[in-house]
């Protein structure tokens, strides 16, 4: 095998990624070596390379954190995977195992945990590392490219749908018809919800009728609040996922008495909540991240049931600092995935 690969890499923050060959990793006991097929650009990698948040990554470092890919070979220890497996890596890339929230599942909560493409090299590179424990079996027969989003997009989707307590003929509200949001339509349909989808661009929101929205608003329609209020009677739960504060202060004037809403969005930022409100309606407001192993493997099988299909438009990793550019710019419809090998 080479022993070099192409990859991409974050030196600074707020500056073009690198273009450049390194060195191949060699899987350790319990690790896998990944093949990249390809790996979806989630807005958190943008987020990670602009340092936009208060824990940032150690620079230099590789983002990408939504990687499907094949084994290409197995560290000292590892019996689950064998070269040539189709497997996917995720955000969650490794978690101890061992504390309150690993045994509880609520890995995702783990205070040890890595995270792909932050903490870890992720899979804007044509190899990578994985954790044999924490990669995850892709159902026979996914188209691998459209399944990238998936690792993160959808499975975040989909836990944070989870996350609103809604039943089956509840309105849901989705702010944001992005990567996440395009794929949370189809899983809040899939799930049986009525579906109101909000964004900024008339485009994402015509996107968000093909793809079985109910109702479709724009996030600038003056009195939002008072109008869906009368036209469904406020919403049992709304899914944040809007690269917008104010966004998370509009979904909250949504919700009827008793509802729930799941911050997923991660927008520098806070808004005020009003104390009054969130008291008598008995409102819920919840953080969701990502979701565990076992989330996924359920949001896997709806795409493998043709009951979720992520848009995506495959381009080469030297595009990447285009396509960066066209997804700060809200210019990106559904996901790019980069097509490595
Ligand atoms: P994206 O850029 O693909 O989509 C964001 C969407 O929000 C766009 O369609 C944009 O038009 C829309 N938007 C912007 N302002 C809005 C407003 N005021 N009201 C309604 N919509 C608005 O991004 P993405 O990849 O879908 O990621 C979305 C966010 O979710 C990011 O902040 C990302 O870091 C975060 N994220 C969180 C988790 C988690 O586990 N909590 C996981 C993945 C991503
Ligand atoms: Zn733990
Ligand atoms: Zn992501």
């Amino acid at each position: 095998m080479r022993k070099m690969m192409g990859a991409a890499i974050a030196t600074s923050f707020g500056r073009p990624l690198i273009l450049s060959d390194v060195a191949i990793p060699s899987p350790g006991p319990g690790e896998l070596l990944v093949k990249v097929a390809a790996c979806g650009v989630c807005h958190t990698d943008l987020h990670a390379v602009d340092g936009d948040w208060p824990v940032k990554p150690k620079l230099p470092f590789i983002p990408g954190h939504e990687v499907v890919g094949h084994v290409a070979a197995v560290g000292q220890g590892v019996t689950q995977h064998r070269e040539g497996d189709a497997i996917g890596v995720a955000w969650l890339h490794d978690a101890c195992g061992a504390c309150e929230y690993c045994g509880t599942g609520r890995e995702t909560l783990c205070l040890g945990q890595h995270n792909t493409g932050y903490s870890i090299d992720g899979g804007y590179a044509e190899y990578m590392l994985a954790v044999a424990d924490y990669a995850v079996k892709l159902p026979r027969g996914l188209d691998l490219l459209s399944a990238a989003p998936i690792l993160c997009a959808g499975v975040t989707a989909y836990k944070g749908i989870k996350e609103t307590d809604t039943k089956p003929g509840d309105w849901l509200a989705i702010s944001g018809v992005g990567g996440l949001g395009h794929v949370a339509v189809q899983y809040a349909k899939a799930m049986g919800l009525h579906v109101l989808a909000i964004d900024v661009s008339d485009d994402k929101l015509a996107l968000a009728r093909r793809l079985g929205a109910d109702m479709t608003l724009h996030a600038a329609v003056p009195d939002l609040a008072a109008d869906v209020s009368r036209r469904t009677g406020g919403m049992h739960g709304a899914l944040i996922t809007a690269v917008s504060a104010p966004a998370f202060a509009q979904c909250l004037s949504l919700l009827r008495p008793g509802g729930t809403m799941s911050m997923v969005g991660l927008p520098p930022g806070s808004f005020a909540l009003p104390i009054f409100e969130v008291v008598l309606k008995r409102l819920t407001v919840r953080g969701s991240i990502v979701g565990t192993r076992q989330d996924l493997a359920e949001a896997l099988m709806f795409v493998a049931e043709g009951k979720v299909s992520a848009q995506v438009e495959s381009r080469p990793l030297s595009e990447i600092n285009g396509i960066f550019a066209e997804l700060k710019a809200g210019r990106v419809r559904g996901r790019i995935v980069l097509q490595m090998h």
